[in-house]
């Protein structure tokens, strides 16, 4: 279920969040975040859901105690990951490096008797997401090989979870046919030829031939995600 924002953050006149991305960053999961942010923002502005994003160069790291610093870190990770939020200490365990997926952690509070709400966002991507591919080693004799995946598919993971962060959680998810979307559970890998990364796209869906596969890149949304982020962003 979607959980909104604090209302402080809500009502802010702008309504933006402001993302740290760790200096330690992977160049290629630099590059596949800001265009993931440029996705985002896109898709916002098409859909009308009611929040950007920014990374500004001087943005802080969140405040580990209190209130400073931006909204949201970006990060990559492999294993046991640990990080400090309003006083608190999370640790997400054995967090795969290779996967096809990354992992948000809303960090949420509440006062008295109103319901939780978040107040920051931690997005951890797989450090080297890998991919099986077809090289070749031979005349007209391949081998199945895995390598990192491309650009595109770093690009899919680090969008989609800039859809957690705006607040919603895994039991919203789009599902692998007709409906699938950015916020899809589980995309297929279709890796491109060994040597071309730049052509590993995902499958959303696998309808009935002559229908072509639906992939991604490009990445878009359906209807039913992009009404459940309008709802908790009005
Ligand atoms: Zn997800």
């Amino acid at each position: 279920m979607p959980t909104p924002w604090e209302d402080s953050i809500r009502n802010r006149k702008v309504k933006q969040l402001t993302i740290f991305v760790v200096p330690t960053l992977s160049k290629p999961w630099r590059r596949a975040f800001d265009d993931a942010l440029k996705t985002f923002n896109q898709l916002s502005k098409v859909h009308k859901l009611g929040v950007t994003m920014a990374a500004p160069a001087d943005a802080k790291k969140p405040d580990p105690d209190g209130e400073d610093g931006a909204d949201v870190q970006f990060d990559m990770g492999k294993g046991d990951i640990t990080f400090t939020a309003l006083g608190q200490d999370f640790l997400i365990k054995s967090f795969s490096g290779t996967a096809m997926h990354g992992k948000t952690e809303a960090v949420q509070r509440h006062f008295g008797s109103q319901p939780d709400r978040i107040r920051r966002a931690f997005v951890f991507v797989p450090e080297t997401p890998m991919i099986t591919a077809l090289m070749r080693v031979g005349r007209d004799k391949f081998n199945n090989v895995q390598r990192e995946a491309g650009h595109g598919i770093k690009h899919f993971i680090a969008a989609h979870e800039l859809i957690h962060v705006c607040g919603l959680d895994n039991s919203d998810h789009t599902k692998y046919g007709p409906d699938a979307d950015l916020f899809i559970e589980q995309p297929q890998p279709l890796a491109g030829p060994f040597d071309k990364p730049d052509e590993d796209k995902l499958v959303l869906h696998n309808p009935p031939r002559p229908k072509p596969n639906v992939m991604s890149p490009p990445i878009f949304l359906k209807k039913a995600t992009a009404d459940k982020i309008r709802d908790i962003w009005k």
